[in-house]
């Protein structure tokens, strides 16, 4: 079975964006890129279930940018044998990604599909679900265990309510939450051998889809300041306070 790993590069999680003063984004120029972190757990799973012998190859897929190409790297470094690079300046929304995902679906035939529940940079949450939708597959979000068997895939998926467990028939897409696992450290002899794996470059023509973005963004401001905090001489105030100014309680 080949697993399908799509991943994003996205602003490193530990820096600080800034809004650009034109209102029209965030400034992303001369920052740290880093593979989407839940994208990072989508690798690792997917080499834990070839590790287990579940699968047997796996395709990491980037859109995007020239410099995706590390990006996927770091994801062969992890351990995934190939990679594809769907290269474009367009900016990608996630419709166009899932229409790009499920070409390459239909091209390579994966058995699973596993993506990250959200990219840290749009905050979407929205590629899996549409690429489900687009590819007509079963999907499990919010995955935190995934178990493989008999051409099915049990997933215990993080729900408001607390775990649900589900079982989807293969094809199927997956995507992850936080604590589906933690993501082993990249070794240097492992960067070394992920130079060497082959990474095939596409055009979205190739894949016959129009990523011209559909939505347009009006304005990107920050967030209001926090006003400073107040302290209460004891419980009865606070929670008077809650009850009659915050109106929380
Ligand atoms: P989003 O719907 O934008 O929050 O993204 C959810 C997931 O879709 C990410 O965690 C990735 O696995 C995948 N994804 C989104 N955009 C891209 C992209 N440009 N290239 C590869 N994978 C992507």
């Amino acid at each position: 079975m080949k697993i399908l790993v799509p991943v994003k590069r996205v602003v490193d999680y530990n820096v600080k964006v800034r809004v650009k003063s034109d209102g029209t984004g965030v400034d992303i120029a001369n920052v740290k890129m880093s593979m989407n972190p839940f994208d990072e757990i989508a690798v690792e799973e997917a080499v834990r279930l070839k590790e287990k012998g579940a699968a047997t190859e796996i395709i990491a897929v980037s859109c995007g940018v020239t410099p995706c190409q590390e990006t996927l790297r770091t994801a062969m470094a992890i351990g995934a044998d190939r990679a594809i690079l769907v290269e474009t300046t367009e900016e990608l929304q996630p419709l166009a990604v899932a229409k790009l995902l499920k070409a390459l679906v239909d091209k390579e035939q994966p058995g699973l599909v596993i993506l990250g529940k959200q990219a840290i940079d749009d905050d979407c949450n929205q590629t899996g679900q549409m690429l489900a939708a687009l590819a007509d597959l079963p999907q499990a979000t919010f995955a935190s265990k995934v178990e493989v068997a008999d051409g099915c895939a049990k997933v215990t998926r993080e729900v408001d309510g607390g775990l649900e467990t589900i079982s989807i028939s293969l094809p199927a897409i997956v995507t992850t939450d936080l604590r589906l696992n933690e993501p082993r450290y990249v070794t240097l002899p492992n960067i070394m051998k992920a130079k060497k794996k082959p990474l095939e470059l596409l055009k979205p023509v190739d894949l016959g889809v129009d990523v011209t973005p559909r939505l347009k963004t009006l304005k990107v401001s920050e967030p209001p300041k926090r006003g400073a905090g107040v302290k209460v001489p004891d419980a009865a105030t606070l929670v008077a306070k809650l009850k009659n100014e915050a109106k929380v309680i």
